[in-house]
């Protein structure tokens, strides 16, 4: 049988390339309530509703930030949410021309037999959330699931089982009008060299398009999410050329053409790194890339505006002047052209890094 080619098809390819706008890319505000959480107690914040909204609402009201986005990735929770003004988030995002997304997937568990690897729950009743989120405006969705590089990991087990996860996800969404984001993160834990991390990644993203294969998923409708290839947290750096270079090789060797677009996440990179390493992969000229280069970051595009903000009315004006920032830069970066003189104030090089992260 052939893929996808149901009455949202036309969407679903429309509203992808759109995500991909040059210029364009994601903004990741979909921590779940605990992950938010350990983001507002480093401010101290208190983790209750209005706090969750004042700090989603900071960043859905900068001007002139959504010239540079075209898709948010929100938790439930926001989705049906106000800004103070009365008006839903998501009419606030349509008005600015931004396409609102949604996580559906419900975390990970222990693959039993593995040494801690896991797979990520959340099929159970999808068709009928994505209904209910398409109805709500919703667009797009996202699913991330986790892999580790370690001596005998990822295994083949955990391979395969996020593969089919992420395949069975993508159909259903498209079944239901809604982009899937295919997100299989291999987190950067370890001492590894970039070539581990890059014959894992190749590894790993030719196992996700063969089941999306399998699984009839139309390519032009997805996007992928995909980490960048780079040493293990602690290993040595290496230079934004370098992984570049390695990563865009990987994507090569991996990611049809058909695939409009890859849009990175950021992975425990600094806000600066990670724009550094984007514009990296944009500037390269002499090589082949058939889909747009983006970002689709959550720490990395939200960090230092956190911490400008500290949960203080008077300081919004100035946290969004920081998010504005990092959104433009990031907006650079997707087309090569991102200089590193940036302001990089509110700690916007240092390491964002959490062992084993849980999103
Ligand atoms: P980071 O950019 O913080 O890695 O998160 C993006 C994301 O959406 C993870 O699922």
């Amino acid at each position: 049988m052939s893929c996808y080619r149901g009455k949202f098809a036309d969407e679903l390819i429309a509203n992808a390339a759109y995500i991909v706008t040059p210029g364009k890319g994601i903004l990741a505000a979909d921590e779940s309530t605990g992950t938010i959480g350990k983001r507002l107690s480093s401010i101290n914040v208190e983790n209750v509703e209005e706090n969750r909204r004042a700090l989603r609402e900071l960043l859905f009201t900068t001007p002139g930030a959504f010239d540079y986005i075209s898709g948010v990735i929100l938790f439930e929770e926001t989705l049906y949410q106000k800004a103070s003004s009365g008006i839903p988030f998501v009419e606030l995002m349509k008005k600015g021309g931004v396409l609102p997304g949604i996580k559906v997937d419900k975390g990970t568990v222990e693959l039993a037999g593995t040494n801690g690897e896991t797979t990520t729950q959340g099929l159970d009743g999808l068709a009928e959330r994505c209904k209910k989120y398409y109805e709500a405006g919703a667009r797009f969705a996202k699913w991330r699931a986790v892999l580790k590089i370690g001596d005998t990991e990822p295994s083949q087990l955990a391979i395969n089982e996020n593969a089919n996860g992420l395949a069975r996800y993508a159909i259903i969404c498209q079944q239901n009008g809604l982009v899937p984001i295919v997100e299989p993160e291999i987190l950067v834990d370890g001492a590894h060299d970039i070539n581990k991390c890059a014959d894992v990644t190749e590894r790993v993203l030719a196992a996700c398009f063969k089941a999306l294969n399998d699984h009839h998923v139309l390519l032009e409708g997805i996007l992928l999410k995909p980490n960048m290839v780079t040493p293990g947290f602690d290993s040595a750096k290496v230079s934004p050329e370098v992984v570049a270079e390695y990563t865009v090789r990987a994507l090569q060797r991996t990611v049809p053409a058909a695939c409009p677009g890859v849009m990175f996440l950021s992975g425990g990179q600094s806000e600066h790194e990670a724009t550094l390493n984007l514009n990296a992969m944009n500037k390269l000229k002499e090589t082949k890339k058939p889909w747009s280069l983006s970002f689709s970051f959550g720490r990395a595009l939200q960090q230092s505006t956190l911490k400008a903000w500290a949960g203080k009315e008077e300081n919004v004006k100035k946290a969004q002047e920081v998010f504005l920032t990092r959104c433009k830069a990031n907006s650079e970066a997707t087309l090569g052209t991102y200089s590193s003189s940036a302001n990089l104030g509110y700690g916007a090089s240092e390491s964002l890094h959490v062992k084993d992260y849980k999103y």
